[in-house]
């Protein structure tokens, strides 16, 4: 399949209320090759979640153009193209693990014709490391391993496009790490396209092989960097002199923007 996994042309946000308009992101333009992983990275309120709401097909654009998988951002939601993780796993107390997972089958998210040939909710937490968890409950699980779950949640179906909106945020450095590698490891397995936001400049750079850096007021793409990182990385490469050259740079970037 040829088409672009995201395409996004002269794409502006605007917020109007009774008392003011802000604009949340102005002409941005970027694209996504199908299979790639796609580091959003720019400062709180830059319009990061904005940009990933438009691609989900949750809020539309104001001005521009998005194609999804060769579709509108509509007919992406609607073929169920798309899988979503929140900085927050909200998860349904009440269930298990397993349960968590097999949610958007019972709530119409994914039906049963479209599990055909899919992985299964067990296959999935196997996929996020959660084999032997599938009937615990949330509360029985540390903030790493909840996201876990949302994880797999979110892969029901076998979406072709995974969007992340700094899903490891709130978590602590070494999870954050952990989570990370497996991250890496998972978009290999399921060859699905990630966007992923986050305002962490070595998140951003180890887990993609494109950047794109936001700047605030109004969002606007500062910089799109392709990562010439070799696909086959682990943590230790952040100590690499390439790596801390990108990262130097970006964060160039990032500050020249302020
Ligand atoms: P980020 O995710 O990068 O922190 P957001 O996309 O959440 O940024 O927000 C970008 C800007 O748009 C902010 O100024 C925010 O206040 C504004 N904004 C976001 N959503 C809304 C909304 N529903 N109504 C009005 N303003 C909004
Ligand atoms: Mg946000």
């Amino acid at each position: 399949m040829s088409a672009l996994a995201v395409d996004c042309r002269d794409v502006s946000v605007r917020f109007l209320s009774e008392r003011r308009s802000v604009t949340a992101l102005e002409n941005v333009s970027f694209s996504v090759a199908p299979g790639g992983f796609t580091s959003l990275l720019g400062p709180s309120g830059c319009g990061k979640s904005t940009l990933l709401r438009v691609i989900a097909d949750l809020i539309p654009p104001s001005d521009g153009a998005v194609s999804v998988l060769g579709a509108t951002p509509e007919q992406a939601r609607l073929r169920r193209d798309l899988g979503f993780v929140f900085q927050d796993a909200a998860l349904l107390p009440w269930r298990t693990a397993l349960q968590n997972v097999e949610l958007p089958l019972e709530v119409g998210g994914v039906s049963g014709q479209a599990m055909r040939g899919k992985a299964s909710p067990r296959d999935l937490l196997a996929l996020v490391g959660l084999s032997g968890w599938e009937g615990s409950y949330p509360h029985e699980l540390s903030g790493g391993m909840r996201q876990r779950v949302a994880i797999a949640r979110a892969l029901l179906g076998g979406p072709r496009l995974l969007l992340m909106d700094e899903p490891f945020g709130a978590l602590d450095e070494i999870t954050r790490d952990r989570l990370n590698e497996e991250l890496r490891r998972i978009w290999a397995d399921t060859g699905a396209t990630i966007l992923f936001v986050t305002h962490s400049v070595y998140e951003a750079v180890y887990l993609a092989d494109q950047v794109l850096v936001l700047s605030p007021n109004p969002g606007r793409v500062a910089a799109v960097e392709t990562i010439g990182l070799p696909k086959t990385r682990d943590l230790s490469i952040r100590d690499t002199p390439e790596f801390v050259a990108i990262a130097a740079r970006m964060r160039g970037r990032l500050g020249a923007v302020h």
